[in-house]
């Protein structure tokens, strides 16, 4: 498996450059199988790049994509109407949600209805498919994929993708519990190859009136990392305010506590 991040970013896209190491994308994230399947994890703003980037790859040819949505906050679903396979007639977009088929369709074409947009959702070429993800692990191709209940405004899942016996474990968009931690999630990221976490704030800014807004911190992450013994953490959803040189300290206090922890980037690419 080849995980790449496209967006790093949580909230809301930014730019500058004391934001360009990580990348100011809002969430995207893919993983190209070894049975030569994309599966994209969150469509933020970092999906335009990806987009482009298999279409040029891929030419003429028709391509199969499965678009895995975490939950519908924007962060994670706006670059849905800049995504130029959208408007290919030979992709097939096929959208996994823990909705009904109808609902999924109704959020995502609710980004391209009314004055929102020039275009409507529902008439651009791509062929589309809703997929209620069931309670059970289900398989793409030979790829195995499992959620879990995340604790956020609305609600949110956190996914496993297995291939033979490697696993990445994305866990964006979560608050860790008042004690101790979430031992559902603990249980889920049991012993990954790779655990994706939600660093958006500080402990400091947590803890100064951030309680109850559905995010996590780089300490409750290596808490989590260490509890599941898991590979390798990668904080991601990074806070739009914090530049480069506040994420690499992130990093380093997070190292301190969780040596083999990294900081998602736009385009690195690690390969299981
Ligand atoms: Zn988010
Ligand atoms: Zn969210």
């Amino acid at each position: 498996m080849k995980l790449e991040f496209w967006g790093v970013r949580g909230t809301t896209p930014v730019s500058g450059k004391d934001k360009n190491k990580y990348g100011g994308y809002t969430l995207c994230t893919s993983v190209f199988t070894s049975e030569g399947e994309w599966l994209i994890i969150d469509a933020g703003t970092g999906l335009k790049k990806l987009g482009d980037c298999l279409l040029s790859q891929g030419g003429e040819e028709p391509l199969n994509l499965h678009i895995l949505l975490t939950h519908f906050h924007l962060d994670h679903i706006i670059g849905i109407p800049f995504f130029t396979p959208l408007y290919s007639p030979k992709i097939t977009l096929n959208f996994y949600a823990t909705c009904s088929p109808e609902e999924t369709e109704k959020y995502l074409s609710g980004l391209m209805t009314g004055r929102y947009f020039p275009l409507d959702f529902k008439k651009t070429p791509s062929i589309k498919t809703y997929n209620e993800i069931p309670e059970e692990d289900f398989h793409i191709g030979k790829t195995r994929i499992s959620h879990c209940p995340l604790h956020h405004p609305q609600g949110n899942v956190g996914f496993k993708i297995q291939e033979d016996n490697k696993q990445i474990v994305y866990a964006t968009d979560t608050e860790h519990p008042e004690k101790g931690l979430d031992k559902r999630l603990v249980s889920f990221a049991q012993e990954a190859d790779i655990l994706i976490y939600d660093a958006m704030y500080t402990p400091e800014e947590y803890e100064s009136g951030r309680r109850g807004w559905g995010h996590s911190t780089w300490l409750e992450g290596t808490k989590i990392a260490r509890e599941a013994r898991v590979r390798e953490l990668y904080l991601s959803h990074f806070n739009p305010d914090h530049s480069d040189e506040q994420i690499d300290e992130i990093i380093a206090l997070a190292c301190e506590k969780f040596p083999q922890t990294q900081g998602a980037r736009e385009e690195v690419k690690p390969v299981l």
